[in-house]
């Protein structure tokens, strides 16, 4: 019955499937890629960050990316009534990638696909995932094609990348609650056809309308925006159930975008994606890695999540190489630990958004060059490195400093 074997089965080929997959096959691992749609197909994710850039080169996909001219990114706007906080990935605590790209992920997963098609790598769209038995740590995936023909595809090692679709995380019931308040989006793209020339007209931005509530705004090359707010479930589930009306008055409530979205079409009914932070109890098991969404998603406000999950498949790929190798591997501490490190400081600092004390810390006048410098360093994604106080002390630094502003605010 089995009609295939190969080193590594990789299940979605989102980025983190695609990083992975182009890893393993430049370094002479066999492994096949199945992908449940066709694509092109839509998913959420727009905003890339820096750190994702040493991925797509380690994988040898960065050069397919830089040929398609998406919107490139040099920071990020955050904006609260009249106040503006601009950081500059150039100027950095940390040293690494300055800029990234803001992309539509229809065409974005596309070219990396293509790409690891184009290298010879097997990548089987229309293909689910149904079920998977593991012998040991190798294990035996059944699979069922456009047709509903079923196949099974004996691998080594499987990497479950398969993002929202959670196939391992949902099998061996790994599912965990996340520790990040439920938080709920409503989002679509219009044609942007009041964009102003210049930077403003591509500078990506968050827009706060209440501390807990921000609309995205993210312009990309082909003259299309992404819009999208984020707030509480419950406030969200207050909107109308209409969610081009929900989306609209939300936008109406935006001093700053109202003018230049007033009217204008959205490009396909909004989407709603409720409570989307998601957590699993364990990374890794015997034969396998949960990568990207299909192990831990947090929160959209620091555009992390594609950063974690080529993270995560690029070190799921060089860990099972060492093993095949010969090489000992302690998955726990330098798969699990590691991703978990990071992860960490990004959740502080998704928790701190939402307290409202970071956006004390963005907001303060005169503005702390030293302190902007090593949060920048955080939001571009360099969250191992603790030479970085804001990141060793994540767990306090953005609290205590806060406090002290606040306090300092109400005695004057
Ligand atoms: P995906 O990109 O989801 O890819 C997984 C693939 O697996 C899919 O193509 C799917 O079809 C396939 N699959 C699923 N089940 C199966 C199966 N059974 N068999 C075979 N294939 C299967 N992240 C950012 O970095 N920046 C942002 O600005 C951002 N904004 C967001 C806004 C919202 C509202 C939300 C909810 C998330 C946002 N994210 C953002 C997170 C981002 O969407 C994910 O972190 C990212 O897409 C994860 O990539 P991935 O490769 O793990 O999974």
């Amino acid at each position: 019955m089995i009609q295939e074997s190969v080193d590594v089965l990789i299940i979605g080929a989102g980025p983190s499937g695609c990083v992975a997959a182009g890893y393993l096959h430049k370094n002479n691992a066999s492994v096949k890629v199945v992908e449940k749609t066709k694509f092109p197909r839509f998913v959420i994710g727009e905003s890339l960050i820096p750190r994702s850039m040493e991925h797509y080169e380690a994988a040898g996909l960065l050069d397919c990316l830089m040929a398609q001219n998406f919107e490139k990114k040099f920071g990020a706007r955050f904006i609260r009534g009249n106040e503006v906080c601009l950081f500059d990935f150039s100027d950095k605590f940390t040293e690494g990638w300055n800029w990234t790209w803001q992309v539509p992920r229809a065409d974005f997963d596309n070219t990396l696909a293509q790409e690891i098609i184009r290298k010879g790598i097997d990548l089987e769209f229309e293909t689910e995932v149904l079920d998977v038995v593991f012998n040991g740590t190798s294990s035996i995936i059944t699979v069922s094609d456009k047709e509903g023909t079923l196949k099974q595809i004996s691998a080594k090692f499987i990497i479950d990348s398969s993002g929202y679709g959670r196939v391992l995380p949902r099998l061996l019931q790994l599912d965990a609650p996340s520790s990040i308040p439920e938080n709920s989006s409503l989002f679509a793209h219009v044609i942007d056809s009041k964009r102003p020339a210049g930077t403003e007209g591509t500078l990506i931005s968050f827009d706060i309308l209440e501390t807990k509530v921000w609309l995205w705004v993210i312009p990309f090359s082909n003259g299309t925006t992404s819009i999208g707010v984020v707030g509480p479930t419950a406030f969200i589930n207050t909107l109308s159930p209409d969610t081009a009306e929900a989306l609209k008055a939300v936008i109406n409530r935006s001093d700053f975008y109202r003018d230049r979205f007033e009217g204008i079409d959205f490009l396909f009914t909004p989407h709603k994606i409720e409570n989307y932070s998601c957590s699993v109890t364990r990374l890794c098991g015997p034969g396998y890695t949960l990568t990207g969404n299909s192990s831990e998603f947090l929160d959209p406000v620091f555009s992390s999540g594609v950063c974690f999950a080529t993270e995560s498949g690029l070190l799921s790929a060089k860990l099972f190489l060492r093993e095949l190798n010969g090489e000992a591997v302690d998955w726990d501490t330098e798969y699990t630990e590691y991703m978990r490190r990071g992860v960490n400081v990004f959740a502080t600092y998704v928790k701190e958004w939402y307290t409202g004390n970071l956006q004390t810390l963005f907001f303060h006048k005169p503005e702390n060059p030293d302190v902007k410098r090593k949060i920048c360093a955080v939001l571009a994604g360099y969250v191992w490195d603790e030479e970085n106080p804001f990141v060793k002390k994540h767990d306090n630094v953005i609290r205590n400093m806060a406090y002290i502003l606040n306090n300092e605010k109400s005695a004057q």
